[in-house]
């Protein structure tokens, strides 16, 4: 039986799918069911850091899984220990939790803050997290409750309550409840992904950082997204002269596999003691194992080549027919066209690129390691598609 028809028979009826099937690929290319090619500029959504089937990666994660695939957190296991210190030894960081997904990630990020609250003021006066508007933190009820978009605040509540909205552009908004007192923390995505691809000012955060260091709050980045290389430097924070007290990650840090990581630094390394948290599949060491071998081939050099092609895209999408404005920070863009960014994301597929959107974008994410000529190939497609 055809697929797609078994996909809506039998597959919860959550996603809009595009109408393609993919079977393989290799590093940025993809190919579908009929044996078409495609060059892929969203990479599972920034998840695939160094594209399809990268071999260094699958031969350290096939390793791993025929020698051992899961023990569980009761046990010591070596990848996940690796990987904890190797992410701490490239940001300072001091102690590293790990889950299966972003939304896990900012879930160990929103408890880490409340218990350090809870252990400083002895009860939960000072519970509530400052997020900002057109933010995305994740899907699970708490998570949906710090997004600050209006659009995710239905048909599911309650939600969980400890959260307010501030702007994203006046920092003014964030002293406002930074003032109105009972917060712990004010948590942050850098670059806004989902909503658009849209960077923060550096005025605004370092407004921000000035704000929580004067209330004594936490300050939170969600690198969900823009973590492990992916706008150029190894966490987006790095080119905003601060060190967060938490740090979120997910997507390209497993290279493909369901892997987060809440990175506490040392001001909350011990909120967290034995039987606060706990993920049974959280630091699975396939997942691990892949992910020290994309970590450590994200070095100075591979990050340099992902601000290149980054100021490439933008500089040859900047001004272009039925462009608006391109937005982002190294390979994540965001480019604003005249025709809606739906109907663009549809006909570069059909025309052999895959590309996300977001909101009312065209979001590119493609795999850090693609090559120049994959890349001026498809942005070529794209330009003729946004054109026409
Ligand atoms: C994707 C994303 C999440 C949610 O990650 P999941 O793995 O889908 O739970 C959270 N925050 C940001 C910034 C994201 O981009």
């Amino acid at each position: 039986m055809d697929i797609r028809s078994l996909d809506q028979e039998f597959v919860a009826n959550t996603y809009g799918r595009a109408d393609v099937v993919f079977v393989s690929g290799r590093g940025a290319q993809v190919f579908d069911d009929r044996g078409r090619r495609y060059i892929d500029l969203g990479a599972g959504i920034a998840v695939n850091a160094f594209g399809l089937s990268d071999p260094v990666w699958a031969e350290a994660v096939t390793a791993q899984v025929s020698k051992l695939q899961h023990m569980s957190n009761l046990y010591y296991t070596e990848p996940c220990v690796k990987l904890a210190e190797m992410l701490c030894e490239r940001t300072g960081m001091k102690k590293v939790f790990f889950g299966n997904s972003g939304a896990e990630a900012n879930e160990c990020a929103i408890k880490t803050a409340r218990k350090w609250a809870y252990d400083r003021y002895g009860d939960y006066s000072h519970s509530t997290v400052i997020t900002l508007k057109n933010s995305f933190h994740g899907r699970t009820i708490t998570t949906l409750a710090a997004t600050g978009q209006d659009a995710f605040h239905t048909k599911f509540g309650p939600f969980t309550p400890g959260f307010v909205h501030a702007s994203a552009q006046d920092a003014g908004e964030v002293r406002v409840l930074a003032e109105k007192g009972g917060c712990c923390a004010v948590m942050l995505e850098l670059v806004q992904g989902e909503g658009g691809v849209v960077p923060l000012t550096r005025e605004y955060v370092d407004e921000v950082v000035r704000i929580a260091r004067e209330h004594e709050l936490l300050l939170i980045v969600d690198e969900v997204q823009t973590g492990n290389g992916r706008t150029g430097t190894l966490y987006a924070y790095e080119q905003f002269g601060f060190t967060p007290d938490i740090v979120s990650t997910a997507k390209g840090l497993g290279g493909g596999l369901p892997l987060g990581a809440c990175l506490m630094g040392p001001r909350v390394e011990h909120t967290l003691g034995i039987g606060d948290h706990g993920s049974t599949f959280g630091g699975n060491p396939v997942c691990c194992a892949g992910a020290l071998s994309i970590l450590s081939r994200i070095d100075d050099r591979l990050l340099a080549d992902v601000r290149r092609k980054g100021e490439s895209i933008k500089a040859s999408l900047t001004g272009a027919r039925g462009v608006k404005s391109v937005t982002g920070l190294g390979l994540m863009v965001g480019i604003l066209t005249d025709k809606p960014a739906r109907e663009v994301a549809a006909a570069a597929l059909k025309r052999g690129v895959v590309v996300l959107t977001a909101h009312e974008k065209v979001r590119l994410v493609p795999p850090l390691t693609i090559t120049d000529e994959q890349l001026a190939e498809a942005i070529e497609i794209l330009k003729e598609v946004i054109g026409e």
